[in-house]
This record gives structure tokens, C-alpha cells and sequence, in this order.
């Protein structure tokens, strides 16, 4: 989704750009708590544009979707609202060490106003298609907002989030500032789920797998966010557990190695069978996990499987995300 999403900052973050990011010297700090626009509507159109422009399925588009929405609920939020992974961002780009989902980053450590930016425009996009019978969309907003000078030349035209909500309104009207404002400061469990309900869907976890979840199997690794709340790299190590989840509550935590899963040497497979069996196994899952020089037996009393996110189509709203996705005529 590379392409389309810096294809898209042409004109989100380019030619428009939040004005603490127009500083005139590079000497000169900037300012960047509108990174939700810059990051996180581009995230968004990224996602998107690779679904009309086919590069990936509608499907898959919805498994992306579902992907945000999965790395969103990491438990960072709980205590770090939206705006502050804004400011955060040149730390939070470069932090490493583990426990990125307490910090909020996503997966490849960006911040999480990218998969968060996605679930709010989404919600944004269908507010504006439900207020107004389908005849507006968002892409009228950013034809008003980015638009402005398409003559050939280079252009930066600064803006603050007043204008944002001001273009949106004279769109459809609405409370813009307050939708967004409380999304933005707001720090609870809850993932902002308006769009995907709203636009005709619900997210579920299934076994299925879901290719925007789980890029480390390439390395072997294993993502088991949706179940145990961890990552596990290909050797065993976990290096980003999530609190609150079963495997950090039964004591497995940044940096431990998992050696073997129910008695067996661990390999990605084993993990991944063990996991898969838990839904009918009385007993609960038995890990032998390396801390330092040290060796433990962990209990971890997980029985709910294979859990990766998906969108499931079994709402009575209208399908919304469909025509979202659709490829535009003109
Ligand atoms: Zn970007």
C-alpha cells in the first residue's frame, strides 16, 4: 500500500500541510499534532486507492481494515489519547525495545495514528455518505480541501484543523470539531468502530488467516495479538506482549524465549497447533519459557484458538464499504 499512500501525501502533507509543519528553516522546530490528517488521512486513501485501483481485492481491502483495527486495540490506549501518539511522533517513530503496543506503535513501529487515522476517516467517510443520501462523499471533501491549485506548479498551502472541520461542514454538516476532538482525547479500550458498523459490517476473529496481520510469518514469526496478546519472533522470542492479554497476565513478557509449548520444542507450527487445539483442550496451555539464565514453567489458561480479525457482512445496515471501495467512474 506503499505506493498509493505517498501517490496520496502529494496533496496530504505536500501541497497541503499542517501549519506547524511549515516552519521556514529546518532550525526551527515544528509542530505536529495534526499528524491525524497528514498520516492518518493518508493512511486511509493509501488502504484504499490500492482496493479501486485493484491492486488489491475489496476483500482483502476489508482484511486490511480489520488489521487496524486489531493493532488500534493494543492497550496503549487506554492511558495514551490519539493526540498525544501525534506529538509523540518523533519518539515514537524510533522507539524500540518491545512493548510497542503499550507505547502505541503498530506493526514496523509507526505510531498509531496511521491504523487509527483509517478507522476515523472510514467513520468520517460514512457519516458524510449517510447525512447526505450518498450524493457526497469524502472525496468531495479532499476535492475542496487539497484541490485548490491543480495548475502544474509546485504549491504549500498551510492549514489548521479549523479549516478541516470548516471544509468538512460546508460538505455536510455536522459537529466535525467535537468527532473529532473526542477521538482525539479520549483514552479507553473502546476502538472507534463507527465506520465499519455504520458502513454495514462488523469486526469478528475467526482462524482464518489474514495476510495484514501476520507479515512475520515470512521470517517465521508468529502475530498472536487476536489470542494470547504477544508476537512471537522465529526463535521464540516474545518481544512485544500486551498487558491486560493471557500471556503477559500469566507472567510471559518482553524479552522471555519460549523453548517448548505443551512439552514440544517450540517452532512457529507448534505454537500455532497448540493455539489451534486450546479450544477443546481441558488443560490449560503449559510453556517453558527462558528468562535470562533462568528457565520457567508458565500455565497460560487460553482456550479460545486460532484468533486473527476479519469484517463480517451481518449487520442490517446497508453496505456502505462496498460502494466505498467501488472504483470511481470520472
Ligand atoms: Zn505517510
Amino acid at each position: 500500500m506503499l505506493l498509493p499512500h505517498e501517490f496520496f501525501h502529494s496533496w496530504n502533507g505536500k501541497a497541503r500541510r499542517p501549519a506547524g509543519l511549515v516552519t521556514g528553516g529546518y532550525e526551527r522546530p515544528m509542530k505536529d499534532d495534526l499528524l491525524w490528517v497528514y498520516e492518518g488521512l493518508t493512511n486511509y486513501y493509501g488502504e484504499l486507492l490500492a482496493a479501486r485501483a485493484g491492486l488489491i481485492s475489496v476483500q482483502e481491502w476489508f482484511d486490511e481494515i480489520a488489521a487496524d483495527a486489531m493493532a488500534v486495540s493494543a492497550p496503549g490506549r487506554t492511558w495514551r489519547p490519539l493526540q498525544d501518539a501525534s506529538d509523540s511522533a518523533p519518539f515514537l517513530y524510533t522507539a524500540g525495545g518491545g512493548w510497542s503496543g503499550w507505547r502505541r506503535q503498530v506493526s514496523g513501529g509507526l505510531p498509531s495514528f496511521y491504523a487509527e487515522g483509517t478507522l476515523i476517516w472510514l467513520e468520517a467517510d460514512v457519516i458524510i455518505r449517510t447525512l447526505t443520501s450518498g450524493r457526497k462523499t469524502l472525496d468531495d471533501f479532499c476535492a475542496a480541501f487539497h484541490g485548490q491549485n491543480d495548475n502544474g506548479k509546485v504549491w504549500v498551502k498551510a492549514y489548521e484543523a479549523e479549516e478541516v472541520y470548516r471544509t468538512l461542514t460546508a460538505i455536510a454538516p455536522y459537529d466535525w470539531k467535537g468527532f473529532f476532538e473526542k477521538r482525539l482525547h479520549e483514552t479507553t479500550a473502546a476502538i472507534p468502530l463507527g465506520g465499519v458498523e455504520a458502513g454495514g459490517y462488523k469486526l469478528v476473529y475467526t482462524d482464518a488467516p489474514n495476510i495484514f496481520t501476520d507479515p512475520w510469518t515470512l521470517d517465521g514469526g508468529l502475530n498472536a495479538y487476536g489470542s494470547l496478546g504477544i508476537h512471537v519472533a522465529a526463535d521464540g522470542t516474545v518481544d512485544d506482549p500486551w498487558p491486560g492479554m493471557p500471556a503477559f497476565d500469566a507472567g510471559i513478557s518482553n524479552g522471555m524465549k519460549i523453548i517448548a509449548v505443551n512439552g514440544r520444542r517450540f517452532s512457529h507450527d507448534e505454537l500455532a497447533r497448540a493455539l489451534r487445539a486450546s479450544k477443546d483442550a481441558p488443560e490449560a496451555l503449559e510453556f517453558i519459557v527462558e528468562n535470562g539464565s533462568y528457565f520457567k514453567s508458565v500455565k497460560v489458561n487460553y482456550h479460545g484458538g486460532l484468533r486473527y480479525p476479519h469484517l463480517d457482512r451481518a449487520t442490517a445496515a446497508s453496505d456502505v464499504l462496498t460502494a466505498i471501495a467501488t472504483a470511481r467512474q470520472q
